[in-house]
């Protein structure tokens, strides 16, 4: 199966997430989408409070539920402490050798992928699926990726950020983010101040 690998905070899940996991789907002609949720991701660490893992994973899990070929992954919460992107490669390697991955990342994310953990494996791992983000040019050259498939995906200038704050001062929500995902998130209280 040809697997790709979206990693995120997911703090919380949101359109342009799913847009993106699913023109990711289309551009590498994939069998499923992952939505490998980052227990703690390094490079938010210490820099805002983030939501617990576990209820990142439920809120993503119960909007994913409604979308076949896009599933939750929890391997880097199970693994525990700081999520490496590489050892999730090389742990879904394990799992299913004859299975290819493809590593999804938006183009924010592309940008700084040289300073991810033995960021000179990851090319050896998978190949690479890079999605178009609001306000990031798209890079072209990244790592050793040879011949990095691009996916369009309509411009959408949403981001968990923006609806962290939303939620905390009662701005409109409606279709930024799945209802299943405003429902959640207030099942679980949380962005509350
Ligand atoms: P935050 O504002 O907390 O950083 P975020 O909206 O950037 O949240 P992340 O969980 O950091 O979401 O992103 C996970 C992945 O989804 C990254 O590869 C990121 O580039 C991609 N992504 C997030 N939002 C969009 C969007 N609106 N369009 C395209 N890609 C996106
Ligand atoms: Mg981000």
């Amino acid at each position: 199966m040809r697997i790709g690998v979206f990693g995120g905070t997911f703090d919380p899940i949101h359109i342009g997430h799913l847009v993106a996991a699913q023109n990711a789907l289309y551009a590498g002609r994939l069998d499923k989408v992952l939505f490998v949720v980052a227990n703690l991701p390094w490079q938010k660490e210490g820099m805002r409070e983030l939501t617990d893992a576990r209820l990142r994973y439920l809120v993503v899990s119960e909007v994913l539920a409604a979308h076949p070929g896009l599933e939750p992954c929890e391997l880097e919460i199970n693994r525990g402490g700081l999520s490496y992107t590489v050892d999730t490669l090389f742990e879904l390697r394990q799992l299913s050798p004859e299975d290819e991955l493809y590593l999804v990342v938006g183009a924010d994310a592309a940008f700084s992928m040289h300073t991810w953990e033995r960021s000179e494996q990851l090319s050896t791992m998978a190949k690479l699926i890079v999605v178009n983000r609001y306000g990031y040019p798209t890079p072209i050259d990244i790592l050793d990726f040879a011949d990095p498939l691009s996916a369009e995906m309509p411009w959408l200038d949403i981001s968990s950020t923006d609806l962290r704050e939303r939620f905390k001062n009662d701005r409109p929500l409606e279709f930024l983010l799945p209802r299943e995902a405003i429902l959640a998130v207030r099942k679980y209280g949380l962005y509350r101040d």
